[in-house]
C-alpha cells in the first residue's frame, strides 16, 4: 500500500523548500511528502492523488498567498479529503484569521513562522494530529470483518465493543446478497448465529461475548500483578485520570472496565466545554488519549470485566470481579459513573438494538443517513445527540418533556439546534409507544398538555432520559445514600461522629468512604459535578490523598 501523504503548500520558494525538509527529515518513513507553490496546484494534486486512490493524511498551508489564501485552499481541499488534519502556517498578524478559520473549516492548528527549532515547535503538534489521523484513517482493508444484520441486538452488541474500544472492522451486512455470498464461501460449516466476526488470521468467532472478543484481539483482560497499591474500578474520566496520576507518581495502579475506557464522556460525540480544546473533542478521541498515557506511565487496564464486589480484609482491600478473579491492593478508587435510566413505555424494551437505542450509538450513523430520526430528552446529551445526528439523518426531532429546552442543557448547545435547519423540537412531548415488525418504524407521541396523540415514523430513537449511579458493588460495604450515591468526606459523618467501623485516627479524606482506603470519585460520588471536568479533577486530587492514606498501611 502506498505512503499517505501530507502536502504542503506555500508560494515562497524558500519556504516551501524548508517546510518540505523538516516535514521529510522527520515523516519520510511512514509518509509522502508532496508540495506545491500555489493554491490552485495543489487543488491539480489534490485531484489527482484522489483519481489514484492514495490517502491524504495532513494539509500544511501558508495562509498569505496571492490568488488563493490558505483558508481558501483548505475549503476546497477538505471537500475532497474531509478526514485530512489541516494546519495554517501563519504570521503573527493572522490570528485572527486562524481563529475564525476553526470555526469555518475545523482548523486544527496554526502554526506561527518561523517554527525554529521544528523539534518543539512543528513536530509534537504534527505527531499529535497524524496520530489522530491514523486512529481513524481507513486504509483498504485487511483488517477484521463483522457480519451480521443492521437490526439485531447481538449485532449491534458487538459494533458497540468494537467501537468504543476503537478497534477498525468492516461491517458486513447479511441482507445484502454479496456479503451473503463472501461470507458463506469463507465460513466453513453451517452458521446460524450471527453476528460472525472474521479476523485477518482467518479465525472466525460465532456471537461472541465482549470477554471473547477482547481476549481474541489481545486486550488486557486479567491482572498482570499479585498485589497493587491503587486499584480502580471503572474507566471514565475520573478512574482513568486517578490512574494516570497514580501510575505517574509511581503507585503500582490496575483499572477494571467492563466495557470501553471513556465511560459516558467516551459516547458524546462533541465536548466542547472540556479546558484546552477550543474546537471541541469527541470523547473517544479524550478516552484513547487518557488510556495511552496511563498505560505510557505504567497502569494496567484490564476491559471486559466487571467488578462485582469490594471486600475489606484488613489492611488489605479486594475487588471481586465477573469471572470469578480477586485483585489485591491497599487502596480502592470506586469511579463507575452513571448508567442510563430506562424508559418505561411499552414496546421499548422489545426493539432494543434493532431502532432503539439509549444514549448516543454514533456506531448508527451511517444507518440513518437520509432518514429520520427522534432523540428523546432535553439535557446537554440529547442536544449533542441532536447535533450528531442532524448531520446524517434526513430529519432529527427532539421530543422534550419540558416546556422549555434551556432548563438543562447549556446555552450554547440551545443555539445551535435553534440554527439547525433539520432539528425540530417538541416541547411537552413525551413517548407514549414505540411499534414496528421486527425493527422500529413508528413512535406514538403525546402532547404532555392537550393528552393528543400522533404517530411519527422513525428509523431510530435514541434515548437520554437521564441515568443514576452505578454503584450495586458497594454493597453493605460502602455508605450510599438512597439513590444510590457514594458518600464520601464531611457527608459519612454521623452527627458530626466517626462512621462505624472506621478505623483511622483521623476524620475521613474529602474523597473517602466510611471505610479507610476506599475512596470514590466522580458522577457516581454524592455532591458530585457531573462534568468531565470535575470527573478528571476528582480523580486526580483522590491519588494525593491514597498516597497519605498508603503511609498509614
Ligand atoms: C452523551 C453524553 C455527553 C456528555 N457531554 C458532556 C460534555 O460535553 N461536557 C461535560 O463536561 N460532560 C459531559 N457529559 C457528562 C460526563 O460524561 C460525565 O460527567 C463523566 O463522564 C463522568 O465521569 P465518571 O468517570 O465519573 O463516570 P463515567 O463516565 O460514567 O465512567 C464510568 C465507567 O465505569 C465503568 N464501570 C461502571 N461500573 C463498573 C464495574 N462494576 N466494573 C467495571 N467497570 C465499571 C463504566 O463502564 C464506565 O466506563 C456527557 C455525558 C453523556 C452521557
Amino acid at each position: 500500500m502506498s505512503k499517505p501523504v501530507l502536502l504542503t503548500v506555500d508560494d515562497d520558494p524558500e519556504v516551501l523548500n524548508a517546510v518540505e525538509r523538516d516535514l521529510r527529515a522527520h515523516y519520510q518513513t511512514d509518509y509522502r511528502v508532496v508540495k506545491a507553490s500555489s493554491g490552485a496546484q495543489a487543488l491539480d494534486a489534490v485531484q489527482q492523488l484522489k483519481q489514484r486512490g492514495s490517502q491524504v493524511a495532513l494539509f500544511l498551508v501558508d495562509e498569505r498567498m496571492p490568488q488563493m489564501t490558505g483558508t481558501q485552499f483548505l475549503a476546497e481541499a477538505i471537500k475532497i479529503y474531509p478526514d485530512a488534519r489541516r494546519v495554517l502556517l501563519t504570521a503573527y498578524a493572522d490570528t485572527e484569521t486562524a481563529i475564525t478559520a476553526i470555526n469555518k473549516i475545523g482548523l486544527d492548528h496554526y502554526i506561527l513562522k518561523p517554527w525554529e527549532p521544528p523539534s518543539s515547535q512543528l513536530y509534537p503538534v504534527l505527531d499529535d494530529l497524524l496520530s489522530d489521523w491514523f486512529a481513524r484513517a481507513r486504509p483498504s482493508f485487511d483488517g477484521i470483518r463483522l457480519a451480521g444484520t443492521a437490526y439485531s441486538p447481538a449485532s449491534f452488541a458487538v459494533k458497540d465493543f468494537l467501537a468504543s474500544n476503537q478497534v477498525p472492522y468492516q461491517w458486513l451486512d447479511m441482507d445484502d446478497e454479496t456479503a451473503v455470498r463472501e461470507l458463506l464461501s469463507g465460513a466453513s460449516g453451517g452458521v446460524t448465529r450471527l453476528p460472525l466476526v472474521f479476523f485477518p488470521d482467518g479465525e472466525m468467532l460465532v456471537q461472541p461475548s465482549t470477554r471473547e472478543l477482547a481476549e481474541k484481539l489481545g486486550m488486557q483482560t486479567r491482572a498482570q500483578k499479585p498485589f497493587y497499591d491503587l486499584i480502580v474500578v471503572g474507566g471514565g474520566p475520573a478512574g482513568l485520570a486517578a490512574s494516570v496520576y497514580g501510575a505517574s507518581e509511581g503507585l503500582r495502579t490496575i483499572l477494571i472496565e467492563q466495557s470501553a475506557p471513556g465511560g459516558q464522556a467516551g459516547t458524546s460525540s462533541s465536548i466542547e466545554n472540556y479546558l484546552g480544546f477550543p474546537s471541541g473533542i469527541s470523547g473517544a478521541d479524550l478516552a484513547r488519549r487518557a488510556a495511552t498515557q496511563a498505560k505510557r506511565f505504567g497502569a494496567e487496564i484490564i476491559t471486559a470485566q466487571e467488578a462485582v464486589e469490594i471486600r475489606r480484609e484488613d489492611p488489605y482491600r479486594k475487588v471481586i470481579l465477573s469471572d470469578g478473579s480477586e485483585l489485591s491492593g491497599y487502596a480502592i478508587l470506586i469511579a463507575p459513573g452513571m448508567e442510563v435510566r430506562r424508559l418505561e413505555t411499552p414496546g421499548v424494551e422489545e426493539l432494543l438494538g434493532v431502532g432503539v437505542y439509549y444514549g448516543a450509538a454514533l456506531t448508527e450513523a451511517a444507518a440513518c443517513r437520509g432518514r429520520d430520526v427522534i432523540i428523546v430528552g432535553a439535557a446537554n446529551s440529547a442536544g449533542q445527540g441532536a447535533m450528531f445526528f442532524s448531520r446524517h439523518a434526513r430529519k432529527v426531532t427532539m421530543l422534550v418533556r419540558g416546556s422549555d429546552l434551556s432548563a438543562g442543557m447549556s446555552r450554547y448547545l440551545v443555539d445551535r439546534i435553534a440554527e439547525t435547519p433539520n432539528v425540530e423540537v417538541l416541547l411537552n412531548t413525551v413517548v407514549a409507544g414505540a411499534r414496528g415488525d421486527g425493527r422500529l418504524e413508528t413512535v406514538t407521541v403525546q402532547n404532555a398538555v392537550s393528552g393528543d396523540e400522533r404517530d411519527i415514523t422513525a428509523t431510530a430513537m435514541f434515548i437520554f432520559v437521564g441515568a443514576r449511579p452505578r454503584t450495586a458493588l458497594c454493597g453493605k460495604l460502602v455508605t450510599r445514600d438512597e439513590q444510590g450515591f457514594v458518600l464520601t468526606g464531611r457527608d459519612v459523618l454521623v452527627d458530626g461522629r466517626r462512621p462505624a467501623g472506621w478505623t483511622a485516627a483521623r476524620d475521613p479524606f474529602p474523597f473517602e468512604t466510611n471505610v479507610p482506603g476506599i475512596f470514590c470519585a466522580g458522577d457516581a460520588r454524592y455532591g458530585s459535578g457531573k462534568r468531565v471536568a470535575a470527573a478528571v479533577g476528582e480523580g486526580s486530587a483522590t491519588v494525593s490523598m491514597i498516597h497519605q492514606y498508603l503511609q498509614t498501611v
